[in-house]
């Protein structure tokens, strides 16, 4: 078991608490009517299968019921930081090792394991 930390109820909780709901910022194309099927068949049923740094998706579903993301490394699975819709990752493929800023999530994360490890 791991856990996740909620951005909106601040703190972290069991994994059990929270499905995926696939990759993150998706845009739905602002007129459908004008997309072509290729266009349309992409924003459907075609995301990335990046091997390093993923945004994904994810809902508290046991828990606030919120949408929140999660920027995943898929190689490690190591979470690397949960946000709140609308912000922005810290952690992209041209900044593999993260942003000026530590984000929280990072803190409480290494928080818990240091905990576990005492
Ligand atoms: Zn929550």
């Amino acid at each position: 078991m791991f856990y996740i930390h909620c951005p909106y109820c601040g703190e972290l909780r069991e994994e059990e608490e929270f499905h995926p709901k696939g990759q993150a910022h998706i845009a739905r194309p602002a007129d459908p009517t004008a997309c072509t099927d290729e266009e349309w068949g992409d924003y459907l049923f075609f995301r990335d299968n990046p091997r390093g740094i993923h945004h994904e998706l994810w809902v508290h579903a046991v828990g606030c019921r919120k949408f929140f993301n999660i920027t995943r490394h898929t190689v490690s699975y190591e979470i690397l930081e949960t946000f709140k819709m609308g912000e922005q990752p810290s952690f992209t493929t041209e900044h593999p090792q993260g942003g000026s800023a530590e984000s929280a999530t990072r803190q409480a994360q290494d928080a818990l394991q240091a905990g576990v490890h005492a």
